[in-house]
């Protein structure tokens, strides 16, 4: 049995691995690389003869671990894309997005290039299209979590939960060879415990070849009081200075955190009623995938669903898609919050609400997530007392605040408890998608609690399996 790492090796982005057992090429994810130094690895030629390559498994539907897939598709990939049913469905909302943007992308790099009499270092077509996307999307095969799936005679696959986003998914492959069964466990993203929403990651029974992320392998969250009290101060502040509260939002699993945690600030009457706009269509799809999934959701949420205090639908919640509605947010008198996307503040509707109201000192912004370095959330989340947008500058006279607490990812702790969790200590661990430095001290410190053979993959490096 061999194993490649294709990517997400010293880096948190195109999460891709190549299994080799029993006959069988078996890819788990194909995502895509989003560092701006990794870039051509999207247009490098499929990493195996595509008509060799049998099936693609999904962990989960974030661009890193899924947003080549259509590329893989158009390259001439006909074999099977399994994920469970929840990734499906997001995977289509988050895959033809990528397609549009893609798309947008090459046109303006044409013009600008165009304008500059130059060439750049990237073909000015774009990695795939809205259609590309499309066309991939009918290859998905949705299976359900903790059921045995078969990927030929001799290889079994199991997606167990990862509590990291919605339909995510720990992998385990039982491979049956030489008379012998051996076992490989893919962390996929692993989540925070005692999470709203989600479940807790999975423990998996047992495993001999383990593949774990280390995106926060170096950190512990800081323990900064509850999300849900500090969301209550800064909307009771925001109202109490007449201003609006505006929340870059991620369309998948932070929007719909934030709509847990002011849901039951509005139904225990901790917050003025106010109005709450998820002002991006994309948010809004992802939320009704969320409550045709109700069956991933943990327990607490599925009783809060069918109670009156239900978490994505209270007094005052507008949701909205079109741009004629967006742009009459911005007529409204009085305090409301407007959730908008994109997260980092690099395009979509927030980028318009903050150039109407960034100048008022009226006006919060709240930062619910990570700030990429370079990006306009990143320049406001760090203080700038100017910032341009849409070609113009605006002075920043706002109130800037952040909620660190929300991520999506297990700290260095929980990393270590889910990968002691296996009854019986793995044989070979892998870590991977991490910056190097987090990898390292992840690896580390497996190793000095006693785990034996610990090794951090390169790109494209090849192991062999006993
Ligand atoms: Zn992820």
């Amino acid at each position: 049995m061999r194993l490649t790492f294709l990517g997400a090796t010293g880096q948190v982005t195109g999460s891709r691995y190549l299994v080799e057992a029993a006959g069988r090429r078996i890819m788990i994810d194909c995502g895509l690389f989003q560092e701006r130094e990794y870039l051509a690895r999207n247009w490098e030629p499929p990493p195996v003869a595509i008509d060799q390559l049998d099936h693609v498994l999904l962990t989960h539907a974030h661009l890193d671990h899924c947003g080549l897939v259509p590329r893989l598709v158009a390259q001439g990939y006909r074999g099977p894309l399994l994920a469970t049913r929840a990734s499906v469905e997001l995977a289509g909302i988050v895959l033809r997005d990528s397609g549009h943007l893609q798309e947008e992308d090459a046109a303006f790099k044409r013009h600008r290039h165009q304008r500059e009499g130059r060439r750049g270092r990237f073909p000015e077509v774009p990695l795939y299209t809205a259609r590309d996307a499309e066309v991939a999307l009918e290859r998905f095969q949705g299976v359900g979590y903790d059921q045995p799936v078969a990927l030929g005679e001799h290889v079994t696959a199991w997606f167990h939960d990862a509590g990291h986003i919605l339909g995510s998914a720990v992998l385990e492959l039982h491979v049956r060879e030489d008379g012998r069964e051996r076992r490989l466990v893919f962390s996929g993203d692993i989540g925070q415990w005692n999470r709203p929403l989600v479940r807790d990651p999975a423990i998996v029974a047992s495993a001999d070849y383990v593949v774990v992320e280390s995106t926060y392998g170096d950190r512990r969250h800081l323990e900064e009081g509850e999300p849900e009290d500090i969301l209550c101060d800064i909307v009771n502040d925001t109202e109490a200075r007449g201003g609006n509260l505006l929340i870059p939002t991620f369309a998948i699993e932070r929007a719909q955190e934030v709509l847990y945690y002011l849901s039951r600030l509005v139904w225990q009457d901790r917050i003025p009623h106010l109005l709450v706009f998820l002002d991006s269509p994309m948010a809004v799809n992802a939320t009704e995938v969320f409550l045709r999934h109700a069956e991933c959701l943990d327990d607490e949420t599925q009783q809060l669903l069918r109670s009156a205090q239900h978490p994505f639908a209270f007094p005052g919640l507008r949701l909205v898609r079109t741009v004629e509605e967006s742009k009459a947010i911005n007529r409204i008198r009085g305090s409301c919050v407007i959730m908008a996307g994109s997260g980092m503040c690099t395009g979509g509707r927030i980028k318009h609400h903050l150039e109407h109201q960034i100048g008022r000192p009226q006006t919060t912004v709240l930062f619910v997530g990570y700030q990429a370095r370079g990006t306009l959330g990143r320049q406001i989340a760090d203080g700038a007392s100017e910032v341009r947008i849409h070609g113009q500058t605006h002075r920043v006279r706002a109130r800037v605040v952040q909620i660190h607490g929300l991520s999506a990812h297990a700290d260095q702790d929980e990393l270590c408890r889910w990968v002691h969790g296996f009854a019986r200590a793995p044989r070979r661990i892998f870590v991977t998608h991490g910056e190097p430095e987090s990898s390292q001290a992840l690896a580390d410190l497996l190793t000095a609690q006693g785990s034996q053979r610990v090794q951090i993959p390169e790109y494209q490096q090849t192991v062999v399996l006993e």
